[in-house]
């Protein structure tokens, strides 16, 4: 906590925020074991279950959102001082500068990315609605289509998670 060293830090690898056991809701994947943020992981899971695949962000091994437990935690002393003493260390303000200049040069990086692949969703949409003009009865090729849209989702929840997460 001193000097704000991060080592031994626990950190959720969705969010790449700290996990706080005491003041926070952390669920595990019960197949693996790794835990997460507890918002995190369901929001994690609705993305996968768009889908169909879901597996765990740290490992890879599938799962389902009925494979996770809730985890909790005995602690002794006042949980108010643990709090107090976590708020200072999060406002450590060359720590946070540091993370704000590493963030920026990713977006950077990154906006291009977007532009493209935003360009690219156009095109995608556009064959969508001149297939689904021409012919309204062909589902396979409609479903088929459907299947690229969600994977595009796929992917920009993943440039997301990129873009927000630092090293
Ligand atoms: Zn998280
Ligand atoms: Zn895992």
């Amino acid at each position: 906590m001193i000097g704000g060293t991060s080592i031994g830090k626990t950190i959720c690898s969705i969010c790449y925020e700290d996990l706080k056991p005491l003041v926070e809701d952390l669920q595990a994947i019960s197949i693996c074991g790794h835990v997460f943020h507890e918002l995190c992981l369901q929001q994690w899971f609705e993305y996968c279950s768009s889908a169909k695949k879901c597996s765990c962000p740290v490992c890879k091994q599938s799962c389902s959102a009925s494979n996770v437990n809730r985890l909790y935690f005995q602690s002794v002393g006042d949980s108010n001082d643990l709090i107090l003493s976590q708020n200072v260390e999060d406002e450590d303000p060359r720590e946070l500068r540091g993370q704000v200049q590493r963030l920026e040069v990713k977006v950077k990086g990154l906006s291009s990315l977007l532009e493209r692949q935003g360009k690219e969703l156009k095109d995608v949409n556009d064959q969508v609605n001149s297939i689904a003009f021409l012919d309204t009865s062909n589902i396979g090729v409609i479903s088929g289509i459907e299947e690229i849209r969600v994977g595009i989702s796929l992917f920009y929840f993943i440039f997301l998670l990129i873009l927000f997460g630092c090293d």
